[in-house]
């Protein structure tokens, strides 16, 4: 069997983050060259959360904008990744039965996947395929479906879920740039706790006394579920690559699975 290849989560806060240049860009990009070149990329972006299961499966995704407010040159940013039919269609195997779409003309790649890979992969030349987050299911339906893409990793894919353990724009503090709330900083510690000893228990992050402040909507949580599952199901843990926090209520922590 060939070698596994890691799987990571990133915390990617801003999509500003995109232009910029900052100890956790770096964290990215310094793990993006330590690692073997994947053979394809499935990006699991917080951004497309929608009512099903789907696989982007164009030659050529798009490279989607889906923000507003901000300036010309976030919008200018193109991430001409190719796309990579067939490793939509083992993505879909590989997670049966739970059932995945094969998106054909819909989606592409969004600001959560570009505003990362554009930092781990600049020259955009590995394929990029993106898996959308079911709104309709609860946490475990999640865990389940990272367990079971526990077979790319030996195939040369790299797996990277783009979100944030704690996102909660409402709670934003402008006084606040690189720090993170009281309430932030017990989630998140916590969440590493359970990353970097016991994944197989993300569920229980749900019920914290700090969750619904740390997740007000579930999206950008979900991702995690993904390489909690995969560390799972390789029966090991998650290091943390980089923690850090910005605006109070925005945490950039990441995390690898190496094994
Ligand atoms: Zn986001």
């Amino acid at each position: 069997m060939a070698d596994m290849m890691p799987a990571a989560f990133i915390g990617h806060g801003n999509p500003m983050v995109a232009l910029e240049q900052n100890r956790f860009t770096r964290a990215w990009s310094e793990f993006a060259t330590s690692i073997p070149r994947p053979s394809g990329i499935l990006a699991i972006s917080a951004h497309w959360y929608v009512n099903n299961s789907a696989v982007t499966a164009m030659a050529k995704p798009r490279t989607i904008h889906d923000f507003s407010g901000f300036p010309d040159e976030l919008f200018a940013i193109d991430y001409p990744a190719p796309g990579d039919p067939d490793l939509a269609r083992r993505v879909i195997e590989v997670a049966g039965p739970t059932d995945v779409s094969f998106d054909a003309d819909s989606w592409g790649l969004d600001h959560g996947t570009w505003s990362v890979l554009t930092h781990m992969f600049p020259k955009a030349d590995v394929p990029v395929v993106q898996l959308s987050i079911n709104a309709t299911e609860p946490l475990a339906y999640h865990l389940a479906l990272g367990r079971a893409l526990y077979p790319l990793r030996s195939e040369g894919v790299l797996i990277v879920a783009s979100g944030n353990v704690v996102h909660n724009l409402g709670m934003i503090d402008w006084s606040l740039p690189g720090a993170g709330a009281d309430w932030a900083i017990r989630f998140d510690d916590d969440t590493r706790t359970t990353m970097n000893n016991a994944p197989g228990n993300l569920e229980l992050l749900v019920a914290h006394p700090d969750a619904a402040l740390a997740m007000p909507t579930p999206d950008h949580f979900l991702p995690l579920a993904y390489i909690a599952g995969l560390a799972d199901a390789a029966s090991t843990t998650a290091r943390t690559m980089i923690e850090g926090y910005d605006l109070g209520s925005l945490s950039m922590t990441s995390f690898v699975v190496d094994r």
